[in-house]
């Protein structure tokens, strides 16, 4: 099918009505099938004798069809199997699940020998949905998000990124718009490859600060004499530069009598909330912003002299992890062999490609400028490939996103595979030689 049946007119609306015949054409002739191949092979297509050939086939693919049908367990040997496989099904949604220690499509043959069908290897992978955030947006609910709401999952791939990197040593960090809601993140370094569930539990479990639950009034609990050095860096560098100088006013947290009230009940003193209620029925008309001009009386009040308590002076920072600290979907983390969704995939419901985004430029991510399927078909109707680009998404906003997905992700991260690879496969040449001398 050419794009000229398709008939598509660009068209820049938000939401884009999902269309089938878009989908087709964008496997078709965009979808980056041999860079995906390449990242999920870790480097094990080479041609060193330490490459595990079978490693790409072992991995579970899921495939969600039109009328939601699921396939689940499918594996392909081979780039052009995937290709082959996407364009003939054209799945709404893709996903990635865990590499088993034999072929997924083949486990029946396995569940009742002694080779259990188990999962090997997976990704450490994060599920932020701004969905979960409602409690602390006024501007959107559920699904819907704005550029007011949209910097909550900019801190959160600031925190999580900076913490990976630093507190965990990990450097091979993949983050993709979810299409509509929010961030995944994929954590390819071997050693996070290969961690159990116990181990992803923990490593959850450590950006865990939400205790309690919906009933309770503080959702934050910084429990001990001091802050985890993880929570302060995430507080002074990210967390409270943002409530102060962004969501403090873009979501107007101190606006209404309703809105007050909700902090107040995070100040478990008393005298110091029937002081501050007083004090905020007074100036309902400030010359500044409402919002910080409250907030500045509330820090001055809870963190004055006066207060030495600790619990007390620890509630400014509470309040602020409450309005900001990212809300991780634990469950995703914990399991190895979870499914999340492929990045390039698009999303049913709005069109838009899941594209990389550079945890360095996250602040300059706008979900509303990710590409949508009818975009694409127009920039390909418009004849942008030219002989001296690399594939069709050269001359399209798809583009950018491949190129730093190839340069950015995927490069280095191939690089640090065959050093894996060939560290591992000289080891058991030694391991060899030593039990031939015996
Ligand atoms: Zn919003």
């Amino acid at each position: 099918m050419t794009t000229e049946e398709v008939g598509c007119e660009q068209d820049n609306s938000f939401p884009d009505r999902f269309n089938a015949n878009y989908l087709k054409v964008y496997y078709g002739r965009l979808f980056p099938y041999v860079d995906m191949f390449k990242w999920l092979s870790y480097g094990n297509d080479g041609k060193h004798p330490g490459c595990d050939q079978s490693y790409f086939g072992r991995r579970e693919f899921s495939f969600t069809l039109d009328n939601n049908i699921y396939l689940r367990f499918q594996s392909f040997n081979t780039a052009s199997d995937l290709e082959n496989a996407i364009k003939e099904k054209c799945p709404f949604k893709i996903d990635i699940g865990a590499v088993y220690n034999v072929d997924p499509a083949k486990r029946h043959a396995y569940a009742q020998g002694d080779n259990n069908f188990t999962p090997l290897e997976r990704e450490l992978v994060f599920d932020i949905d701004i969905s979960d955030y409602d409690d602390v947006r006024y501007c959107c609910s559920g699904a819907d998000v704005c550029s007011n709401c949209w910097p909550l999952m900019t801190v959160a791939i600031k925190v999580i990124d900076t913490s990976l990197r630093e507190d965990f040593g990990f450097n091979h960090i993949l983050w993709v718009y979810s299409g509509r809601r929010g961030v995944h993140c994929w954590v390819c370094d071997l050693k996070a490859r290969r961690l159990n569930n116990e181990q992803r539990a923990a490593v959850a479990d450590y950006f865990r600060v939400y205790k309690g639950n919906e009933n309770s009034n503080r959702k934050v609990s910084l429990m001990g004499p001091a802050l985890h050095p993880f929570l302060v860096r995430s507080y002074t560098e990210v967390l409270r530069d943002s409530f102060e100088n962004k969501l403090l006013s873009s979501q107007n947290l101190f606006s209404s009598q309703e809105r007050c009230e909700k902090i107040l009940e995070m100040i478990p003193d008393e005298h110091i909330v029937s002081e501050l209620r007083a004090k905020w029925q007074e100036n309902k008309r400030v010359k500044d912003d409402i919002n910080v001009f409250r907030w500045e009386q509330l820090k001055h009040l809870l963190q004055s002299g006066k207060h030495k308590a600790q619990g007390i002076r620890r509630c400014v920072e509470e309040i602020v992890f409450s309005f900001t600290y990212p809300r991780l979907d634990m469950e995703v983390s914990r399991h190895l062999n979870h499914l999340l969704k492929a990045p390039f995939c698009v999303h049913p419901q709005t069109g838009r490609v899941c594209i990389p985004i550079d945890p360095k430029e996250c602040e300059e991510f706008d979900p509303a400028d990710a590409p949508t399927l009818s975009r694409l078909l127009g920039e390909l109707n418009m004849g942008g490939f030219r002989a001296d680009m690399d594939s069709e998404w050269d001359g399209t906003s798809l583009g950018k996103s491949v190129r730093y997905f190839r340069q950015s992700f995927l490069q280095p991260l191939l690089k640090s595979c065959k050093g894996d690879i060939e560290s591992c496969y000289s080891a058991k040449v030694e391991q060899g030689k030593n039990s031939l001398s015996w």
